[in-house]
């Protein structure tokens, strides 16, 4: 048998769990730890953090992901970008349930699978907060407009779950 192909996860798997479900290698980039960190909804963390791999990608990969990204429109995150980027560079298996991540690896020739089958964007919410004031903001601010500091992203707290689609 061959060897098992690499799993790289989002920050959406993550705080779904599934790091503690798949075999072989699982990676993440350390900006989406930090979000998972940042989150309210860490605790899954402490069943798989051992095995989790945290890793930077090349900054070549983060070029050509964020080279496609602006010829399909898509506005990734700095974060959404380097997931994609390191999943190209370990030819890995993408979980996102992200749309925009997902569009980008899929033109980029990158498998990917979705976490969740059902109601993807009702799952999780974000929101911007800012690392200096400790303000939230809408997910679309980019910059806090009190303090001038550049926004991260986080999961909202309270996650609503609807069953529309
Ligand atoms: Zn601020």
């Amino acid at each position: 048998m061959r060897s098992l192909r690499p799993i790289v996860h989002d920050t959406g798997s993550l705080l779904a769990g599934m790091p503690a479900l798949m075999p072989g290698e699982n990676y993440t980039t350390p900006d989406n730890l930090e979000e998972v960190k940042d989150s309210n909804s860490k605790s899954a963390l402490e069943r798989y953090i051992y095995k989790l791999k945290v890793v930077s990608p090349d900054q070549r990969y983060v070029k050509i992901v964020m080279e496609k990204a602006r010829e399909l429109g898509e506005d990734l995150s700095e974060t959404d970008v380097k997931v994609v980027a390191l999943a190209l560079q370990l030819n890995a298996l993408l979980l996102s349930d992200d749309y925009g991540v997902l569009n980008v690896a899929q033109a980029l020739g990158i498998e990917w699978k979705s976490v969740r089958t059902k109601g993807i964007d009702g799952n999780i919410k974000w929101e911007k907060f800012c690392p200096a004031c400790k303000r939230s903001y809408p997910p679309e601010y980019k910059v806090c407009p009190v303090c001038g500091t550049v926004l991260k992203r986080r999961v909202r707290g309270k996650r609503k779950r609807r069953r529309d689609g």
